[in-house]
């Protein structure tokens, strides 16, 4: 079975933050974007906005500084995810993302980041313009995936001479 793959295609991205909802609705129980897990970077000039979560990396920084070993990939779904039996909130992992990717939920004390609600992503459910996507791995999502790391790219050098 091919495994399926997050893509994100900044070009079809409104920046109506409803992902940012979502996630936080159905991971905290509360409609506050500074509870998700996803993040819409914007370049408002541009017209450029760009839908950030966790990368889920092969190699990711979270897990190799981890000190109680609490992050591991699981392979099933492909994804990075946090033991909490295991984790003793030091934040070195928030810092440790190159992306931004992990939060950190003062009211709870935990750290958070996204788990591909478990293979069923609620901010690709509810993106009418798909600007978020969880599709089988094919030539056609590799391309959407690399587009959209290209336009990044782009947009990064121009702003902010990257
Ligand atoms: S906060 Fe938890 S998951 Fe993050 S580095 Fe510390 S122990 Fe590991
Ligand atoms: S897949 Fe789920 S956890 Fe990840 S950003 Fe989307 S709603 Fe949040």
């Amino acid at each position: 079975m091919s495994k399926k793959i997050y893509v994100i295609d900044p070009e079809r991205c409104t920046g109506c933050r409803l992902c940012e909802i979502v996630c936080s609705v159905k991971h905290m129980g509360i409609s506050n974007p500074a509870k998700s897990a996803i993040h819409i970077i914007k370049w408002d000039q541009e017209g450029f906005y760009l839908p950030m979560h966790c990368q889920h990396c092969e190699d990711a920084p979270c897990m190799a500084i981890c000190p109680k070993k609490a992050i591991s990939r699981d392979e099933v779904l492909d994804r990075v995810v946090i033991d909490y039996d295991l984790c003793i909130g030091c934040k070195l992992c928030v810092s440790a993302c190159p992306f931004g990717a992990m939060g950190y939920d003062p009211d709870s004390k935990r750290v958070f980041k996204c788990d591909l609600c478990d293979g069923d992503p609620q901010c690709v459910r509810f993106c009418d313009m798909k600007a978020v996507d969880y599709v089988e791995t094919s030539h056609h999502s590799l391309q959407r995936m690399r587009e959209s790391s290209e336009r990044y790219s782009e947009v990064m050098r121009k702003h902010c001479g990257a």
